[in-house]
């Protein structure tokens, strides 16, 4: 593929053929207030109708920017040769599975099938987009499509099926198993380009295409600390719910919460554009 015509494409803003349902405009990245503009110069009104969209995360909202007609198919066709290739080398491997390989496994199975050229611009347009365009404040750890991660720097975490990084990542993980014993587990840990990919663009799906609201549950993908550190606990036993609000009720959430552990990355009515994740732990840097 050729980097520099997509980057002419993107930076003309059409690539993606976003499209906003109201107010109909594209919306440039340079029109999105950051973060810090929004708390500091923007009216009342607006933070407060900022605050309604990321309470109410998983409904569709006015300004939302939906996928147009041609590239909801190519969604479509790139998660369902996501499935296709998750199923072929295991939810395990898929973690770790990086955008090189993925290609290479995808065109080895006939199972899966190559992707087209068509998905291969749809999948590089949507990693280089800034996620701001849609809502998304983030930041972006993993900067490349072809981002790898290191197999020799992550360890396999038993009767989880998850990976976590070596170092301050997995003595996290283990002062906090010490602590609560069986009674937490870890629901989500390290995370390639490709899971994130294929765990946004389900979302987006289920969304029906809306960008904005798929980003206000998921990070896009690149924008995952999963991809470099971070993780997610919850209460054994507590299945969907470990991923509520209602987690906050639980004894792991209490017990980590007054010990310190749980240092929020996204805190309730954070400007990120991102639902509260009170399971959501932030490790940061791995040393
Ligand atoms: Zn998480």
């Amino acid at each position: 593929m050729n980097r520099r015509d997509f980057l002419k494409v993107a930076a003309a803003g059409s690539a993606l053929g976003f499209a906003a349902m109201t107010p109909p405009a594209f919306a440039s990245v340079k029109d999105v207030p950051p973060p810090k503009d929004l708390q500091k110069n923007k009216k009342d009104d607006d933070l407060s109708e900022y605050l309604k969209k990321v309470r109410q995360y998983d409904e569709d909202h006015p300004g939302d920017v939906y996928f147009d007609e041609y590239n909801w198919g190519l969604l479509k066709s790139s998660l369902e040769r996501f499935v296709r290739l998750q199923k072929t080398v295991g939810h395990g491997n898929f973690y770790l599975l990086d955008f090189d390989e993925a290609l290479r496994q995808a065109a080895t199975y006939p199972s899966v099938g190559e992707f087209t050229t068509p998905e291969l611009n749809f999948l590089e347009t949507l990693f280089y987009e800034q996620a701001a365009i849609y809502g998304f404040y983030g930041e972006k750890p993993l900067k490349n499509l072809t981002d790898r991660i290191p197999l020799r720097e992550v360890v396999k975490v038993p009767n989880s099926g998850n990976y976590l990084y070596r170092g301050k990542p997995v003595e996290t993980w283990e002062a906090i198993r010490k602590i609560l014993g069986p009674e937490v587990i870890l629901t989500s840990g390290v995370r390639s380009v490709i899971k994130q990919f294929y765990l946004f663009l389900n979302k987006a799906y289920e969304s029906g295409g809306n960008l904005s609201r798929a980003s206000r549950s998921l990070a896009p993908p690149g924008y995952s600390f999963h991809g470099i550190s971070d993780f997610d606990v919850g209460q054994a036993g507590y299945g969907q719910y470990n991923f509520t609000e209602r987690f906050v009720t639980t004894k792991v959430y209490k017990t980590l919460r007054g010990l310190g552990y749980l240092t929020l990355r996204y805190p309730r009515d954070n400007l990120l554009g991102v639902r509260f994740e009170p399971w959501h732990i932030k490790v940061g840097s791995r040393v």
